[in-house]
């Protein structure tokens, strides 16, 4: 943890918090191609923590399949993203101003919403971080902003020109950092608005070099608050406090599977994403409870995100999926991994 002499404010902070992954799964609207070809939704939500199957399924579908989810959140597709985030999100990013580790994941298919919604998610938590800041006069603040992509297995600097790989190493007390990372203070609004436009940029130059990049590549942003109470106060408690939220893009899950519609196995294992499979288990394995082993070190995005994933740290996923019954077979797949999860 990055806390120094932060107890007590972490101690409020976990006061309610539950041991427990918040799991969340929101629904798109469909979209015009899938309109265009008559594609229907056959997914209702019930109340707003469960999802139905509606379609007609065989018998022999009915036993491998469930109709109903439940989570602990369910978005229906007119949800707005400002409400995914005070529900799903807010919480769990907002601990960081109290010196709590989190990270925030979108998992789905690759056109499912993740990019969409972890890029409001991550702007709504960043105006709420500004207008805490504004009102704790009493403390100094610094807010830090640093980017990655990982590409199999490879670590790269979105707020670098320079496409050399970055190495990960194991410092003793802040755990694996990723080396000659940039890290921009952010001044304001503005300049957070220019930091993103950047990466946003890098990830593109990235992806035409990069056959269909985006849905193999996984992206965390990462916000890092630092604080300490003003001397004038004469208050040592919490004098310094300093955590990280992570705002982790996922790539498409369909890299996740090893098995396509039909069950037949995938041409290449090229096709299946370590980082995504480690992951994957990771999360089910701190859902069971967060003793034994846990491989956080076998892939980089685990390795990397070790540090907001453990211990004390809160973790919210936001599960996105398309209505369409053209996707049911991933849509299934999504909300399996969702319930692994919970
Ligand atoms: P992904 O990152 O999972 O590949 P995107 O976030 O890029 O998917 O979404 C695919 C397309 O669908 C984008 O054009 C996006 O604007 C649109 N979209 C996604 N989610 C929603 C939503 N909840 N409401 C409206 N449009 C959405
Ligand atoms: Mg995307």
């Amino acid at each position: 943890m990055g806390s120094v002499g932060g107890e007590e404010a972490m101690e409020e902070a976990t006061k309610n918090h539950e041991e427990r992954i918040q799991v969340s799964v929101r629904i798109r609207p469909l979209n015009d191609k899938e309109i265009a070809r008559n594609d229907v939704s056959d997914w209702e939500c019930i109340n707003d923590t469960t999802i139905i199957y509606r379609n007609n399924i065989s018998a022999s579908e009915r036993s491998l399949y469930p109709t109903a989810y439940s989570f602990d959140r369910v978005f229906r597709s007119d949800c707005s993203t400002r409400q995914v985030y005070q529900e799903a999100a807010k919480e769990v990013a907002l601990s960081v101003v109290s010196g709590i580790n989190s990270s925030i994941f979108a998992y789905g298919q690759t056109s499912s919403g993740k990019t969409y919604t972890m890029s409001g998610i991550t702007d709504c938590t960043v105006a709420d971080i500004f207008n805490y800041m504004g009102k704790h006069m009493e403390r100094e603040f610094i807010l830090k902003f640093s980017a990655i992509e990982i590409y199999n297995e490879s670590v790269r600097d979105l707020l670098s020109a320079d496409y050399t790989p970055l190495r990960l190493l194991d410092d003793p007390e802040r755990g694996t950092v990723v080396e000659k990372l940039t890290e921009e203070t952010i001044r304001d609004w503005n300049h957070f608005t220019e930091l993103i436009s950047f990466c946003e940029t890098q990830r593109q130059i990235g992806e035409t070099s990069l056959n269909e990049a985006s849905s193999r590549s996984h992206q965390i942003l990462r916000l890092t608050v630092e604080s300490s109470a003003r001397e004038f106060l004469g208050n040592d408690k919490c004098s310094s406090l300093s955590a990280s939220v992570n705002f982790v893009d996922l790539a498409g899950s369909e890299r996740a599977s090893q098995t396509n519609s039909a069950g037949v196995r995938l041409k290449e294992g090229c096709h299946i994403n370590r980082s995504l499979l480690t992951l994957g288990t990771v999360i089910r394995k701190l859902s069971k409870g967060r003793n034994g082993h846990i491989p956080f070190r076998d892939s980089k995005l685990t390795r990397i995100l070790q540090s907001s994933l453990g211990g004390n740290a809160r973790t919210a996923i936001i599960c996105t999926m398309s209505p369409a019954r053209s996707h049911v077979e991933q849509t299934r797949n999504t909300l399996f991994f969702a319930s692994c999860a919970k």
